[in-house]
């Protein structure tokens, strides 16, 4: 059996046009895992997901009381695993008759990645204006950015494979893993929030994945990018010199599709394929009638 890494985007699970509450966050999750059987018939699956409008979230609800103690981000970014982990466990299990486990996932980053000097994640909700230092404009609003270093490598990858060939459906490398780096042989968590993107990439490689499918909000990569509107050009198949090319041209925001297209490039380089759509075009996107396609 093959088999499938699969990238969940966590604004796909709270979209910036949506009134954000549990109940709605529980049924996206419901709708995006159940669309995920038709996988399961050809291939084996390990599960990523986002956590930049969640882990924004916590942010917020630490923010608004002196009475509980913050947390740091590296914590916000494990609780969001666990949060979202429960959510999408469930819904494998119940929807796909799964066996699914969720890891709880560090990675290793360079405690001297220039990502630490120059914020680029968008997280959390949608601001009419901009209301602090770090913020940048995106098609849904202002939005709060930390620093987002790249991933090296998954702490617990051997657990992670060792689940795979149990059978299990692994959800891991959520939120795109803790961000640890050494420190005296020790792993210390650092405040930082990896793009899932790249550390799915990282994962599918490990896993030796033969392809690595990318499910976000909009149905595919396109060129000259305008939020729907103008004249823009949806990309369908490419190559990763292609790909790259277009990277160097601007035509992927970074912290969204950027890296998206960076995982692309890294898996493809390794001999991998991926696919970039929406969960509601993935079928079609399998077949090769939607979607991106980089290998
Ligand atoms: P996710 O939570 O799935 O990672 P992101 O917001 O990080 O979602 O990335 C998806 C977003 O990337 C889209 O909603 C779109 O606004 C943005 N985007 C930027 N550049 C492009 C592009 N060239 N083609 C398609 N989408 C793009
Ligand atoms: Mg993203």
């Amino acid at each position: 059996m093959k088999t499938a890494v699969v990238a969940l985007g966590g604004n796909a699970f709270q979209p910036a046009g949506e009134k954000w509450s549990y109940k709605q966050l529980a049924r996206n999750v419901d709708k995006t895992c159940e669309i995920l059987k038709i996988l399961t018939k050809k291939y084996r699956l390990v599960i990523s997901h986002g956590n930049a409008p969640q882990v924004g979230l916590l942010m917020l609800q630490q923010e608004s009381t002196a009475l509980a103690p913050k947390m740091p981000l590296d914590v916000l970014d494990a609780m969001t695993q666990g949060q979202l982990g429960y959510l999408i466990q469930k819904a494998l299990n119940e929807k796909l008759k799964a066996k699914a486990v969720t890891v709880i996932t560090q990675v290793l980053v360079d405690s001297h990645d220039p990502a630490f000097r120059h914020p680029t994640k968008p997280i959390g909700p949608y601001y009419k204006k901009k209301i602090e230092e770090d913020m940048v404009k995106q098609p849904g609003g202002w939005r709060r950015v930390v620093a987002s270093p790249k991933p090296l490598r998954i702490i617990e990858i051997d657990e992670i494979k060792s689940l795979v060939k149990s059978g299990y459906v692994v959800i891991s490398c959520g939120g795109g893993g803790i961000p640890v780096v050494k420190d005296k042989g020790k792993l210390i968590g650092v405040e930082a929030v990896i793009d899932k993107d790249l550390a799915a990439a990282v994962l599918a490689e490990d896993v030796k994945a033969d392809m690595l499918i990318i499910l976000t909000d909009v149905k595919a990569v396109f060129l000259n990018y305008r939020g729907g509107k103008g004249c823009e050009m949806e990309l369908r198949k490419t190559t990763p010199e292609d790909a790259q090319r277009y990277m160097k041209e601007g035509h992927f925001a970074p912290g969204s599709m950027g890296p998206k297209v960076q995982a692309a490039i890294d898996f493809a380089l390794k001999g991998g394929k991926t696919i970039i759509t929406s969960p509601r075009y993935m079928e079609e996107a399998l077949k090769g009638d939607a979607g991106t396609l980089i290998e």
